[in-house]
This record gives structure tokens, sequence and C-alpha cells, in this order.
């Protein structure tokens, strides 16, 4: 992973856990006043959020494919820059979980309103 030039000078690989069995490495590199995190699993490559990066990132140890990584996840997650990103994430799944409760809110109204399309059409109660 590169820094486009930039001073690069802290860089670790986690290895993380996966279905299919073989480890996914996890990079993590610092880019100036950022942390850059790259996965190498199928959602990961293309630069996509996957679960392995929010592991990792929310420092979740269980994601680990080799428990001994343990300190090493822990001494990324001391990385000063990492503030700046665990900040970010933070807003990030608060953001998304938002969401998810405004979807589940709207399932519910699509399925009372197909109900009572339902409900008229058998009854013919749809004038009003
Ligand atoms: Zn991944």
């Amino acid at each position: 992973m590169d820094c486009h030039g930039d001073k690069n000078d802290m860089k670790a690989t986690l290895l993380a856990k996966s279905s299919s069995g073989d480890p996914y490495e996890v990079e993590f590199a610092i880019c100036g006043e950022h942390v850059r995190v790259l996965c190498r699993c199928q959602a990961g490559v293309l630069q996509q959020m996957c679960k392995h990066k929010l592991a990792f990132i929310t420092g979740d140890a269980k994601m680990l494919f080799d428990a001994t990584q343990a300190s090493m996840l822990a001494e990324i997650q001391s990385w000063p820059q990492f503030d700046g990103l665990r900040n970010r994430m933070g807003r990030y799944v608060r953001e998304l979980g938002e969401m998810e409760l405004e979807i589940a809110e709207l399932a519910k109204r699509e399925r009372g309103i197909k109900a009572q399309i339902g409900k008229n059409l058998a009854h013919g109660g749809y004038a009003s």
C-alpha cells in the first residue's frame, strides 16, 4: 500500500478469519495524518467496507486469525493517527444504525399498506 510519496513509516498487517478458512491480510499504514486500511477479501479489494476492516478498526480481537496478533492489534490502535479513524468510524456506524431504523420503519409502513390493499380488494371496501 503506497502513500503517494508521503512519509510512510508505520505499517502493519493483521490476519483476519474468513469463512473459507484461508485468512485475509488486512494492512494498516499511516499516511500523513491518516491511517489507510486495505483488506484482501473480495469486498476489501474493491475498496468497500468489510467486516474485517470494521472489526480491527473497532479493536475486535475475535476477528484475528492468529490470536497472538492481539498485541499488534493493540499497538495499531494506539497509533496517534488512529484516533481520527476511530472517531470517523464511530460516526459512520451511528449513521448506518439510524438508517437501519428508518429502513425498518419504512418496511413496516409498506407491509401495512399492502395488507390494507389486500383487505380492501378482498372485501370491496376500497371506496373510502
Ligand atoms: Zn475484508
